[in-house]
């Protein structure tokens, strides 16, 4: 089993996300990762294969992750094999939308198929990352996030609890 943990306000997001992902370590996963909105809007992503400390050992020696909004995972992986690519959060290929996913996507291959064949380019190899490149397509039509999931959530079969993080918000 996986976890997913949300931050958002006054303080750095990074830190509290860690904090978090580290109280759900005892659930075992195979990867991690975070995701946070810069405070210029910028959508953020580190993620890594193995312990949490591969995670912020990698933090530690980039630039600063910054941002007071942020999603964060352990991956224990059902749909690809556990490597960085995998990894979650996924993001759309406008790079506006990063969400990150426990559970399995049923139907992704058919929703995969149908969005390859509208031209847009998927990463990786899971379930997850359909929602985001979906959720992205939607979103791009009427800008209405909320508007957004509920297509998405119309669309999607199986059994999944998910954090969505938009650099527009
Ligand atoms: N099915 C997703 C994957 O393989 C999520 C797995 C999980 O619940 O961590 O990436």
């Amino acid at each position: 089993m996986c976890g997913i943990i949300g931050y958002t306000g006054k303080t750095e997001a990074v830190p509290k996300l860690l904090d978090g992902l580290e109280r759900l370590e005892y659930r075992g996963y195979d990867s991690a990762g975070v995701a946070v909105v810069s405070a210029e809007g910028d959508l953020q992503v580190k993620k890594s294969k193995g312990r949490l400390s591969v995670l912020r050992e990698l933090l530690d020696s980039q630039k600063q992750l910054s941002g007071n909004v942020g999603i964060g995972h352990t991956r224990w992986a059902t749909h690809g094999e556990p490597n960085d690519t995998n990894a979650h959060p996924h993001v759309g290929q406008e790079g506006k939308i990063a969400v990150v996913h426990n559970g399995i996507i049923e139907n992704y291959q058919e929703i995969k198929q149908s969005l390859i064949r509208k031209g847009i380019t998927f990463s990786s190899d899971t379930d997850t990352e359909v929602i985001v490149q979906l959720l992205e397509y939607y979103y791009k039509k009427n800008e209405n996030l909320m508007d957004a999931v509920y297509a998405v959530l119309d669309r999607i079969k199986g059994a999944y609890a998910m954090g969505i993080l938009c650099s527009d918000y």
